[in-house]
C-alpha cells in the first residue's frame, strides 16, 4: 500500500470506465496502482450514463408494449407508472455495480483514495492535502454536461436520474445521441416532449436516411420536434420554462433539458501548471501511447482526444494502455469500425462507414436498402417498420457499414462489427442461410442494391 508521499508505479485519476480498467489491468500485471475518485465509483457510465439510461429506457417500452399485448389477446390493466419506485430500483442496481467496482479494485490491490485529485508537475498527485507520487500519471477524468451562459440552470442529463417527480411537459434542447435518448424515453414514460434542435436533422455523422426515419418515429411516438429552429431566450415562468424561438415561436415546459453536448472534466486539475496541453475542443492531447505532452502523464477515455466518447472505447484505451506501460507492450488500437446505438424507440444502431462517408473516403459504394413491418408487430395495430441499410464497396464487395433502425439494431451492429473486423462482403451475406422468421434474415436476403 502506498502512502503519502511513498512512491507507486501509477496514480490514476478517475475511477469511471477507462481509468478502472487501467488500474485494475497494471495492477495485475504488478504494478504498485493507486486510484482517485471524487464521486462513485464506475463514473459517468454506471452512475449517470449508458446503465441507468438503459434502465430507464426499458422502463419507457412497457406502455407499448402493453399496448401491443391488445393484439395478441391480452387485456390488461393501463399501465400506472410509480416513478418513485422505478428510481429506488434503478439506485439499488447501481449500488450493487458500485460494490462490484471496488470489490475488483480491491482483489485487484489497487488503493483507492476518495477525493478530488489535483496533478503537481509530471510525477505528483494531491488529494485534500495529502500527496501521492508515482512513476506515472493516468488522467481518465472524463466529461461534463455543459450548459449555455446566460440561460436558466435547468436540468442537465446528471439531474435526470435522481428527479424527485417527473415533469408534464418536458422541453429537450439538443439533436445528438442524449437529446434523442431521453426524449425517447420522456415520451415512452407518458411526459408531453417537445425536442428542438438547431439543424434540420437530428444526430449529425449518422446515416441522413436513417435519421430522418428515426425523426418519424420519435414523432409517431408522440414527440413534437421542432427542427431547424435556434434558441432565442429562455424565461423561467410559473415554476416552468418559457422558451422563444428565432422565429418567434414559443414552447412552454415544466421541465428543460440542455443536451448540447458534454465538456472535458479539467476544470481545477493543474493541467495548465503541469504543462499538460489541450486540442480545440478543449480534449487532453495524447499520442498513441496516451502520452499527454508531459513526460510521465497520460490521458485515455472521454476527456482525451482520441477515440469516440464511448464506454467500450475508454475500456479499450484502459486495457492497452495497462498492456503498453506495464506488460511489455500492446499494439496501437484501431479506432474503425466501433459499433454505436442510440436508444431510442425504436433504437438506431450502426458501425463502420455510412454511404456518404464511405463516398468522402473515396469508396465507390452500393448501397442495399431494405424496410418491413416486423412480424413481432403484426398484430399490434403498430405502423412502426424496420429499416436496414447495407454499405458495400463494389466491386470487392467488402462491407463497409450497416445501419439499422429498429428494435434489434444494438444487438445485430454488435455482430456486424465482427463481420466488418474479419473483411465479410456482400457475397459472405448472400451465401448465409437465414434463421426464419427473424428480422436478421433481411441482411441475408438483400438482392438489388439501391443506387444502381
Ligand atoms: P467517466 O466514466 O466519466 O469517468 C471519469 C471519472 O473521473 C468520474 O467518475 C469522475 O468523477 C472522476 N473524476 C474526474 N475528475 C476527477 C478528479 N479531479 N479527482 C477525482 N476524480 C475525478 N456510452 C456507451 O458506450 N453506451 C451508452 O449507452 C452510453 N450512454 C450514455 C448516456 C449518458 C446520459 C451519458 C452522459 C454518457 C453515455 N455514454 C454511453 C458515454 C459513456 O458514459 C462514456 O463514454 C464513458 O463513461 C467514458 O468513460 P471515462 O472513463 O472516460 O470517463
Ligand atoms: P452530442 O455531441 O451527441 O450532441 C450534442 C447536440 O447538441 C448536437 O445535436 C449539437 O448540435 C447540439 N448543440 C451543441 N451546441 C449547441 C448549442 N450551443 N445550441 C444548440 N444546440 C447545440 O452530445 P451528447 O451530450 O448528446 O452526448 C455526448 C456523447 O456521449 C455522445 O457523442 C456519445 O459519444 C456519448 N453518448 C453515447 C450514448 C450511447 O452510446 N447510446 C448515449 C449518450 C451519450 P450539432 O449537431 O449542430 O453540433
Amino acid at each position: 500500500m502506498s502512502a503519502a508521499g511513498e512512491l507507486s508505479d501509477l496514480v490514476v485519476i478517475g475511477g469511471g470506465s477507462g481509468g478502472v480498467r487501467a488500474a485494475r489491468r497494471a495492477a495485475g500485471f504488478g504494478a504498485r496502482v493507486v486510484l482517485v475518485e471524487d464521486r462513485a465509483l464506475g463514473g459517468t457510465c454506471v452512475n449517470l450514463g449508458c446503465v441507468p439510461k438503459k434502465l430507464f429506457h426499458h422502463a419507457a417500452a412497457v406502455p407499448e408494449q402493453a399496448r401491443d399485448a391488445r393484439g395478441f389477446g391480452w387485456d390488461l390493466p393501463a399501465p400506472a407508472l410509480d416513478w418513485t419506485r422505478l428510481v429506488a430500483n434503478k439506485n439499488r442496481e447501481i449500488r450493487r455495480l458500485n460494490d462490484a467496482y471496488q470489490n475488483t479494485l480491491d482483489t485487484a490491490g489497487v488503493r483507492i483514495v476518495r477525493g478530488r485529485a489535483r496533478l503537481r508537475g509530471a510525477n505528483e498527485v494531491v488529494v485534500d492535502g495529502e500527496s501521492f507520487r508515482a512513476g506515472r500519471i493516468l488522467l481518465a477524468v472524463g466529461m461534463e454536461p455543459w450548459r449555455p451562459s446566460g440561460v436558466p440552470a435547468a436540468w442537465v442529463s446528471d439531474d435526470l436520474f435522481h428527479l424527485k417527480d417527473l415533469p408534464r411537459e418536458v422541453v429537450v434542447v439538443g439533436g445528438g445521441y442524449i437529446a434523442c435518448e431521453f426524449a425517447s424515453i420522456f415520451c415512452g414514460l407518458g411526459v408531453e416532449t417537445t425536442l428542438i434542435h438547431r439543424r434540420s436533422r437530428l444526430l449529425r455523422g449518422f446515416d441522413a436516411v436513417m435519421s430522418e426515419h428515426l425523426a418519424h418515429a420519435l414523432r409517431s411516438g408522440g414527440a413534437r420536434l421542432l427542427l431547424d429552429a435556434a434558441v432565442d431566450v429562455v424565461r423561467e415562468r410559473g415554476g416552468g420554462y418559457e422558451v422563444v424561438l428565432g422565429d418567434g415561436r414559443e414552447v412552454r415546459g415544466d421541465g428543460l433539458l440542455w443536451a448540447v453536448g458534454r465538456r472535458p472534466r479539467v476544470a481545477g486539475l493543474g493541467l495548465e501548471d503541469a504543462g499538460v496541453r489541450l486540442d480545440g475542443a478543449g480534449k487532453i492531447e495524447v499520442d498513441g501511447n496516451y502520452c499527454t505532452s508531459v513526460s510521465g502523464v497520460f490521458a485515455l477515455g472521454d476527456a482525451a482526444s482520441r477515440g469516440r466518447e464511448l464506454t467500450p472505447v475508454a475500456l479499450a484505451e484502459g486495457e492497452c494502455f495497462a498492456a503498453k506501460h506495464f506488460g511489455g507492450g500492446a499494439a496501437d488500437l484501431v479506432y474503425e469500425n466501433i459499433p454505436t446505438a442510440v436508444f431510442t424507440h425504436p433504437p438506431l444502431a450502426e458501425v463502420g462507414l455510412t454511404a456518404e462517408a464511405a463516398r468522402a473516403r473515396g469508396y465507390e459504394v452500393q448501397v442495399w436498402d431494405s424496410d418491413f413491418g416486423p412480424l413481432r408487430l403484426a398484430l399490434s395495430g403498430r405502423g412502426e417498420r424496420v429499416y436496414i441499410r447495407v454499405v458495400s464497396e463494389r466491386g470487392s464487395g467488402r462491407l463497409l457499414g450497416v445501419q439499422m433502425l429498429g428494435e434489434e439494431g444494438p444487438e445485430l451492429a454488435q455482430v456486424f462489427a465482427l463481420a466488418l473486423a474479419a473483411g465479410a462482403t456482400k457475397d459472405d451475406l448472400d451465401r448465409c442461410f437465414a434463421i426464419h422468421p427473424t428480422v436478421s434474415e433481411e441482411f441475408v436476403s438483400l438482392r438489388a442494391p439501391s443506387n444502381s
